[in-house]
């Protein structure tokens, strides 16, 4: 199974046709996975937690938006045997705790919404431990046994994410500067850059005032390092947010 990491949006995305088509045609060449691992830009919290095993109202962790998105309803079945799985993978390094009540917050159901939207296939939502890049990418590589047993492990954040900036009708030269970058990082699998990627990408200042959007992808590169690397959605949404996702695997 391949890793992802995507590029969610925000609950406007729902009614951007174009976009949750392009999403609903990934989980298409996919296998159907037996389940989904997401690590959202929108829950850290330390020890890493593991959110609700069965199904719990969804997380509205947006303000001032209109109705009709906190209306919004994703009733995927919970994977509590996945989560014991993920339980016995991380527990030997690091402690782990349990939110049973903690559902699934945007960066999680938005882009679940377009890709199973029969809401049919188990989720377990797991929390970011650490900003750190380096935690990150180790926590991916301990996760990456379940991409055998038809885990989907999915990052979801933003690789650019400014928003005070982001918003224009042109796409800044911070915001291209520094996707590129991380794209042909990626591509060269260099794993070096991507981790320093503080210090050594252009546009970093820019593209990330705060840094927890970018990181699950450093998650996803951690569970499929080496692997084959693609880009199935890219481009530009409200000028300085790419909508770049990877494929790993
Ligand atoms: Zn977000």
């Amino acid at each position: 199974m391949p890793a992802l990491f995507l590029a969610h949006g925000a609950p406007p995305l729902l009614d951007d046709a174009g976009w949750l088509g392009e999403l609903n045609a990934l989980a298409n060449t996919l296998p159907k996975p037996t389940s989904v691992l997401m690590l959202s830009a929108h829950w850290e919290t330390k020890p890493i937690a593991l959110g609700a095993t069965q199904t719990v109202p969804l997380v509205y962790d947006f303000y001032g938006f209109p109705q009709r998105y906190y209306d919004v309803k994703y009733p995927a079945p919970g994977a509590p045997q996945l989560a014991e799985r993920v339980l016995h993978l991380l527990e030997p390094k690091q402690p782990v705790t349990s939110e049973p009540e903690r559902g699934l917050d945007h960066g999680a159901f938005v882009p679940l919404l377009a890709m199973y939207p029969k809401a049919d296939v188990p989720v377990l939502q797991v929390s970011l431990p650490s900003l750190n890049a380096s935690d990150l990418f180790e926590l991916g590589k301990q996760l990456a046994p379940l991409r055998d047993e038809g885990v989907l492990i999915i990052g979801s954040g933003f690789i650019t994410h400014n928003l005070r900036a982001g918003f224009g009708d042109k796409t800044p030269q911070w915001a291209q500067d520094f996707d590129g970058w991380t794209a042909k990082a990626l591509e060269k699998h260099d794993v070096d850059a991507l981790l320093d990627y503080r210090a050594r990408a252009p546009g970093v200042r820019e593209s990330l005032p705060t840094h927890e959007h970018f990181v699950p992808l450093l998650a996803a590169v951690g569970a499929a390092a080496g692997d084959r690397v693609s880009f199935p959605i890219t481009g530009w949404w409200f000028g300085g947010f790419t909508r770049r996702s990877v494929q790993l695997g």
